[in-house]
């Protein structure tokens, strides 16, 4: 099972990288995408995946958090980073109105320039929506028909935000969110809904840590190693075997990221 979403190059995981990676492996872990969120964290999970190469690949982009520190919507950098072999895809990128850390028109014209280099560039796009679901998809359109594909990391919205997703071709990424009870109550409902084709899973460490895991670990800190039990959640959920979710998944992320097959 591959995770998609992995924030290895965050401060919690500096210096123990190897540890996470490895254990990961252990937990059965076959694969994961190492997240980039700006141009610095860009370049760090490029670098951390061409150490860990052939298990780990990387994105190129700029969360709509930062969407404040750029300045050419060109992307120079991003670009740049695009065309390593271990960068598998274009984002993190996308809309965030809940926390508000970047201006609105701005984190709309730099998800927009992701988009628009995706579809030159011809490669799919990791993006992220929290509390901007209209506008996020109002832009999105745009560039669907021309994408070879897309993700929708972390997903959390409703029934209809889902429907509007697929409806648009793209594909969602289930986190730990769905082990909580109380905030995922919600999500454990929606996710039976969507297609096996379209059904990713990730952790997004070392945030989002499973609520419900037994016993409790002694850190807060998310770790790859704890994909096995967020498939085993969604199976629940789906009303499916745990290797049904695994094997689906994992194809879904080999086609979507063009990985090589193991
Ligand atoms: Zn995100």
């Amino acid at each position: 099972m591959i995770d998609i979403g992995v924030n290895l190059t965050s401060s919690q995981f500096t210096g123990d990288e190897d540890t996470v990676v490895a254990r990961a492996r252990d937990a059965g872990v076959t694969g994961m995408i190492l997240t980039g969120t700006d141009i610095e964290s860009s370049r760090e999970a490029n670098s951390l995946a061409a150490r860990y190469s052939g298990y780990a690949w990387s994105t190129a982009g700029v969360h709509p958090h930062d969407a404040k520190t750029v300045d050419d919507l060109a992307l120079p950098a991003i670009r740049a980073l695009a065309g390593k072999e271990s960068v598998v895809a274009i984002g993190e990128c996308g809309l965030d109105f809940n926390r508000d850390f970047s201006p609105r028109p701005q984190q709309e014209a730099v998800f927009e320039a992701h988009l628009a280099l995706a579809v030159e560039l011809q490669m799919p796009v990791f993006m992220h929506c929290r509390d901007a679901h209209e506008r996020f998809m109002a832009i999105y359109r745009n560039y669907a028909d021309n994408l070879p594909g897309a993700v929708l990391h972390c997903f959390t919205g409703s029934e209809s935000e889902l429907r509007d997703c697929l409806d648009a071709g793209v594909a969602i990424g289930i986190t730990g969110w769905v082990c909580d009870e109380r905030r995922g109550g919600e999500l454990r409902e929606v996710v039976r809904y969507i297609p096996d084709d379209r059904l990713l899973i990730e952790t997004d460490a070392p945030y989002l840590i499973p609520r419900d895991l037994r016993p409790k670990p002694k850190s807060r800190r998310n770790e790859p190693c704890y994909l096995p039990h967020i498939a085993g959640t969604i199976a629940e959920c789906r009303g499916q075997t745990w290797q049904h979710v695994v094997s689906v998944s994992l194809q879904n992320s080999r086609r979507i990221f063009c990985l090589p097959a193991a």
